[in-house]
Parts: C-alpha cells; structure tokens; sequence
C-alpha cells in the first residue's frame, strides 16, 4: 500500500460559495450545497500522517473527512498567508502522547509564534526548516524548495520509499531550477489551478480592485504576466514538464467556471480536477 493523498480544501482564499457572491459558480455551489473550501492537505503513509496547512476551514474540515488533532503526526505550514495559516489555533484543546510538531520556513514560523504563542506551552513545537534541508516527520522525508508567489512561500516534496508527493499550491512560473530538479517525476503534483482565464481573475478581483479600466494596471496584477498563481494550462504545462505521474489542481477561485466544466476540459488521466475530500492513492 502506498500513501493516500486527501484534498481537504481546494479553494481559494474567500473559498466557494464566497458569501455575498451571485456569480454562477457561488449560486451553483450553493444550490448543490458543495463548496471548495480554503487549502488543505492530508498525506497519510504508512508510517504517520502530516497535515499541510491549516487555513480557516480546517475545522469543518476534520468534521468533513471524520479526523482530529490527534491523527495528525506533524504539520507543515507553506506560508504565512490567512488562507493557509490561521486555523493554526485549532491545535488548542486535544492532549497528544507529545507537542503537536509544527514546521515551516522562517518568516512563516516567526509569525506562528507571534500570532499563536499561546499554544507553545502545551500543544504545539514550531520549527524552522531551511530551504532545500530534508527533514523527517510523520515517517516521511520532506524536502521544502522555494516557489514564485511574491511572499515568503515553500512548497513541499515528501518523499516515503520510492513514492513522491509534491505540493506547490501557491506559486507562478517560472520555478526555480532547484525546485523543478526535486519536483521531477513526481507521483503526484498537487498544483496550483487558480483559474481557467484571464477573465475568470478579473471577476475575481472586481470586489477588491472595482472595474479595472486600463490594461496595464490589469497586466500587472492578473495576467500570466502579473499573476501570483496559476492558469491551468499552465499547471498542465508544468505538470507535463516535470514529467509528473499524476497532477491535482487546487486553489481554485470562486469565479472560474463550476467544477463539472473544468473537469469536463481539463481532466484527463494524468491531470485531475481538485475537489474537496478528493483522495488519491500514490
Ligand atoms: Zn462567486
Ligand atoms: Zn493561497
């Protein structure tokens, strides 16, 4: 048996339906009642099971796929984002035989200790991991690597026996080199999949940046040029580059098209469509 890989969230920062939001993809979640909540990741293997993230969903979340603070052998934060970071606080309350093992790069884990201090008597160790320096956690050989995101942001390639998950849920092209060397021939991608198109991102910001009129400031922020994600034929690109066994999208915004559209374009078998409580078998 390999590693079981579980999408506990596949949105994007306001999640889907984002409340307040009449667009046709937040109406149809609504209607279905499913939701892409806010990133998160779940890498069970044979020796233990890291948690990868923990953005503001993360209760319902354990609610949703029936685990609690004491399934999970360690926790890696990818960066100090709201999204990806403040369900840190629901590690309070569940006694572990120890502390709860809390990893992340050092801007990130800074914050955790600023914002989450409080959990360090009793519930939680934070650690710093450099870039590129493998650690063992939750029987499992992580080796963080830096991605392209405009903010201090790590992705992750975790490694048991000859299986390799690696995880950049947050990122734009191009990768560093050293990142794509440890990313090659992934089992499994968990990739970034913000939108299908440009248009797609400008809904998405219209309630932050209003209408934007010109083109260069649009460029600047949303296009492939200015955007601090991916498209997804960009996630399918790389994917395809890495030489990557299988891909998964993630972080998907609330004004991309429904997700039986996307997967009706984008999935095939090598290159799937996130949902929440997706699992997949490495
Ligand atoms: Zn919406
Ligand atoms: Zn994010």
């Amino acid at each position: 048996m390999g590693l079981i890989v579980t999408i506990l969230g596949s949105g994007c920062t306001y999640g889907t339906p984002k409340p307040g939001c009449g667009c046709r993809t937040c109406r149809e979640a609504a209607k279905k009642g499913v939701q892409r909540t806010r990133f998160g990741l779940l890498v069970q293997g044979k020796k233990g099971t890291l948690l990868v993230d923990a953005g503001p969903d993360l209760r319902q979340q354990m609610l949703d796929n029936h685990f609690s603070m004491r399934d999970f052998d360690a926790v890696y934060l990818t960066h100090a984002h709201y999204d990806h970071f403040s369900g840190v606080g629901e590690f309070r309350g569940l006694k572990k035989a120890g502390k709860l093992q809390v990893y992340g790069g050092s801007h990130c884990i800074r914050l955790a200790k600023e914002q989450f201090g409080h959990l360090r008597r009793e519930f939680v160790d934070f650690k710093t991991v450099k870039p590129y320096e493998p650690l063992r956690a939750a029987g499992f050989e992580i080796t963080p690597v830096r991605l392209n995101h405009n903010y201090p942001c790590t992705g992750l390639a975790i490694r048991e026996g000859e299986k390799k998950v690696c995880v950049a849920s947050d990122t734009r092209l191009p990768l560093p080199a050293r990142t794509m060397a440890e990313f090659e021939g992934a089992d499994l991608l968990v990739v970034d999949g913000f939108a299908e198109t440009s248009g797609d991102v400008r809904k998405f910001s219209f309630d932050v940046w209003g209408k934007i009129e010109d083109k260069a400031t649009f460029d600047a922020h949303f296009s492939v040029k200015g955007l601090h994600h991916l498209f997804f034929r960009q996630a399918e690109a790389l994917a395809r580059g890495l030489r990557a066994k299988k891909a998964v999208s993630v972080h998907t915004i609330h004004s991309a098209p429904p997700h039986c559209e996307l997967a009706k374009r984008h999935e095939t078998k090598k290159f799937l469509v996130g949902f929440d409580g997706r699992k997949i078998r490495v």
